[in-house]
């Protein structure tokens, strides 16, 4: 094989520009520490957008990705195969789902999610009742189906005609829902919290608020758990503390700890609505992706892992609020579990790229949700003490910004 001399600049010149990545390129990683082409050492906060739930190359993952790469990759479902089974098995077993669809990414699972909800109305009710209820500042993937059910116009932009029957309400809002909710509604789509649109966690009376909307006009209640999902909130899905059960539910992300791989789940009788023929991929179930996940979430469905994520957050929070009380930066700091975002104040609004890139300089990853919020979304498992470091690495960084 050919070998490329590859570095950050190449990416300008080869890369379609609808990224900017940060300066430097990391080539290896090993929990929550990474190491760019310089040797330089980071601790991950970001986790790959809330994906490494068990941090980079954790060894069961590996032996596994391993032991199946030998053994199978891919088929189709022209046949199915058993690590797609048993992964549908254990996630059935974990949440109130009884049948999933498997995809490849966060995305792909709400085109399946809103696809369904319209299939499943003009099944039981008529091709009239199609219209999906969002949220502004929601994020639900970039498809244009997505993008148009998704709370953020500025990702519509230039790509008219979106699809029609979305209407975006404010979010967290009953009596705004209750006024626009119809026997036309067919779906209501909702993130337990909004990753993207800035750490913004539901309401407990709005979920509930939801549920009975939707149980009075027939219409299906979709969480979007891609990013809040698989033990990130402390528990396995973020649905399961609230006394509210959808009746779909897309998940990703940490799904497949760092393989691709997504899925929507849902009810016997509402999965019926996609009989044979009327949806599909063909990637959706590989073996490969599918033995990975169903490695990742075993590790991830243990009482300890998950009781010790609300541990970590607290850690988090501690940290976060000391840096607050030297420099005064964050108004609020919010989120549960591995999901924590600290919001900026007017001050520094517009300024969480220059966070992201002094905390980088610091040594430190993480991310941000929108331009006023910083937002991390480690390892499960990230150990205390590099949270600790972590932390050190963005007081430094903040304190270089302040004082600038
Ligand atoms: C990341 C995300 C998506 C999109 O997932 P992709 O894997 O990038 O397609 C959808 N919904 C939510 C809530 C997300 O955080």
């Amino acid at each position: 094989m050919t070998e490329y001399s590859v570095s950050r600049a190449t990416f300008d010149d080869v890369m379609v520009p609808n990224y900017a990545p940060q300066k430097v390129v990391p080539v290896r990683g090993k929990g929550s520490r990474i190491w760019d082409q310089e040797g330089k050492e980071y601790i991950d906060f970001a986790g790959g957008i809330a994906v490494n739930a068990l941090g980079h190359c954790h060894p069961e993952l590996v032996k596994n990705l391993k032991s199946q790469a030998d053994k199978l990759w891919h088929l189709s479902n022209v046949y199915t195969n058993e690590p797609a089974l048993a992964l549908a098995q254990a996630l059935t077993e974990v949440c109130f789902a009884e049948k999933v669809f498997f995809c490849n990414s966060g995305t792909e699972a709400n085109e399946a999610a809103f696809k369904l909800v319209r299939k499943y109305a003009y099944d039981h009710t008529g091709p009239e009742k199609h219209e999906i209820i969002s949220f502004n500042s929601s994020f639900h993937g970039r498809s244009l189906f997505a993008v148009t059910v998704g709370g953020q116009p500025k990702y519509c932009e230039g790509y008219a005609p979106v699809p029609a029957g979305v209407t975006h309400l404010p979010f967290n809002d009953v009596e705004a829902l209750k006024a626009a909710i119809s026997d036309k509604t067919c779906a209501i789509v909702l993130e337990p919290i909004q990753g993207e649109g800035g750490v913004i966690p539901a309401t407990p009376e709005f979920l509930q608020a939801a549920r009975e909307l939707c149980d009075q006009h027939n219409a299906l209640l979709v969480f979007d758990e891609v990013q809040t999902g698989v033990g990130r909130t402390g528990e396995f899905y973020a649905y399961m503390n609230t006394g509210v059960v959808p009746d779909i539910l897309t998940t990703a992300k940490s799904l497949g700890g760092g393989f691709p791989v997504g899925a929507m789940l849902t009810t016997t009788e509402v999965a019926n609505s996609f009989g044979f023929g009327s949806h599909g991929s063909t990637y959706g179930g590989n073996a490969l992706a599918c033995s990975v996940a169903l490695a990742a979430i075993t590790l991830i469905n243990d009482d300890q892992l998950l009781a010790n994520v609300s541990g970590k957050h607290q850690l988090f929070r501690r940290e976060l609020e000391s840096i607050n009380d030297e420099f005064g930066v964050f108004t609020e700091i919010r989120g549960k579990g591995l999901l924590i975002g600290a919001e900026l104040t007017p001050e520094w609004h517009g300024k969480g790229k220059e966070f992201l890139a002094a905390a980088a300089e610091e040594g430190l990853m993480m991310l941000v949700a929108g331009p006023n919020v910083l937002r991390m979304a480690p390892s499960l498992i990230i150990p205390d003490d590099d949270i600790r470091q972590g932390m050190a690495a963005l007081k430094r960084a903040v304190a270089k910004i302040v004082q600038n």
